[in-house]
């Protein structure tokens, strides 16, 4: 297994319920590591840009208006194989379906608003990061 970079979203959500520092507790206890940290607001033109895989479905228009009706903390997480342990610490993408101890089980309300989103492989974690971040901007 290598040292990998995954690109993180603590979700309005999060924000507005000020549990960033609660999610940052599980994601650290997990063994991953914060080398990349920022809460922007999103614009409305970053959120479908980020989406744009969904941008199909049915739940693209919510997606858009959750992504950009608060502030979010973008991050990006390093650790031993740490797009898939990620995706693991965050859970099934439903709530209701994630795994006991998952952030999803843990902290989520529903589906949509799931407070928390990790790049689901290695090719487009380096495009995400990309998105927000610049080389500089990371320290680990
Ligand atoms: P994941 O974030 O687990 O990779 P997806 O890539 O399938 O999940 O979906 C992206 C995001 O879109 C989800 O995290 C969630 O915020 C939202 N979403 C997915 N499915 C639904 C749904 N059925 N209804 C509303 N929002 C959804
Ligand atoms: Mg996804």
């Amino acid at each position: 297994m290598a040292t990998e970079r995954t690109f993180s979203i603590l979700k309005p959500d999060a924000t507005k319920r000020n549990i960033t520092g609660a999610v940052n507790a599980v994601i650290e206890k997990a063994g991953l590591r914060i080398v990349g940290q920022r809460r922007i607001q999103m614009s409305k033109a970053q959120a479908e840009k980020f989406y744009e895989v969904h941008n199909a479905r049915p739940f693209f228009g919510e997606l858009v208006e959750f992504m950009t009706s608060g502030p979010v903390v973008v991050q990006v997480l390093e650790g031993e194989n740490a797009i898939a342990k990620y995706r693991e610490v965050m859970g099934a993408t439903n709530p209701a379906q994630a795994a006991e101890g998952t952030i999803r089980k843990t902290f989520s309300e529903s589906v949509g608003e799931n407070t928390v989103h990790g790049s689901d492989s290695a090719e487009n974690a380096k495009i995400e990061i990309a998105q927000f971040f610049q080389d500089s901007d990371i320290a680990d």
